[in-house]
């Protein structure tokens, strides 16, 4: 049997793309998800998608960058399972441009929810899994947290960051709680949509032809909260067979 049956899991960021083709395999392998996004038609469709399979999911309205609703997910998640076993990072966003055109409204956007999003899940998350014994965080970063790339300064800073925090926090509570960092390269979703400057946008156009579906990387979480309690798989780079 799998170690993901029963398993109540939070997922950030699923109203499309990895998120929610994470909640689908893991409720589909018998997990209990719990998605949050801002957009709720989102949710509420996921999940009913997920019911219709005959798999358990619950959703709730969440902003990453508010850290009272990362408690409220956590809380919500406990008064319909009395627990919570792994908090999935996933949320995420990518507005792409060259820092000379200092559009620091979008590098505030990228660190309130790639770095600071993840804190807050951390610090919503964490006490409730030490007071378990048990559970795990699993951080989305990117090949881009590995390897800067022009355009992607601020957004690969937010990934390296993830990266590191992600180390941190296994160095510190390794033992009971497993932590995972998921780089994926290039994957379909709606990553893109977010990239205002026209020329960092038809260039990632472009490289995204190259791109693995969603469910490639939800396979790689799957396979990292599946394994024994003993094991934990601390970091994956998922990408594309014909990346650069
Ligand atoms: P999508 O744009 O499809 O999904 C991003 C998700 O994040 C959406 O569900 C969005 O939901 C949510 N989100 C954005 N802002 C917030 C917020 N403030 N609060 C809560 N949720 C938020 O992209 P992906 O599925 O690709 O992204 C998932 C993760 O994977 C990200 O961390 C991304 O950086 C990472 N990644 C993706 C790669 C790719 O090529 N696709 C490559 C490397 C890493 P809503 O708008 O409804 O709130």
């Amino acid at each position: 049997m799998l170690n993901v049956e029963n398993k109540v899991v939070i997922i950030t960021g699923s109203s499309s793309g990895i998120g929610a083709a994470t909640a689908k395999l893991l409720a589909k392998n018998g997990a209990r998800v719990i998605l949050g996004a801002r957009r709720i038609d989102r949710l509420e469709a996921i999940a009913k998608d997920i019911h219709a399979e005959g798999g358990i999911a619950e959703y709730q309205a969440l902003d990453v960058t508010q850290h009272s609703q990362l408690e409220a997910i956590v809380q919500f998640a406990q008064s319909k399972f009395d627990r919570v076993d792994v908090l999935i990072n996933n949320a995420g966003i990518m507005p792409l441009s060259t820092l000379d055109q200092l559009k620091v409204e979008e590098w505030d956007r990228m660190i309130d929810v790639n770095i600071k999003g993840v804190l807050y899940g951390i610090a919503a998350a964490l006490p409730v899994m030490k007071a378990q014994k048990a559970g795990q965080i699993i951080n989305l970063s990117s090949i881009g947290g590995h390897t800067v790339f022009s355009t992607a300064a601020v957004y690969c800073a937010t990934k390296f960051a993830v990266g590191a925090i992600s180390e941190g926090l296994r160095q510190e509570v390794g033992g009971d709680i497993r932590v995972t960092v998921i780089s994926p390269g290039v994957t379909e979703s709606e990553l893109a949509d977010s990239i205002s400057d026209e020329t960092a946008r038809i260039g990632m156009q472009e490289f995204r032809r190259l791109s693995i579906p969603a469910e490639a990387i939800a396979r790689a979480i799957l396979f990292a909260i599946s394994q024994p309690d003993d094991v934990d798989v601390s970091e994956m780079i998922v990408r594309p067979t014909a990346s650069p």
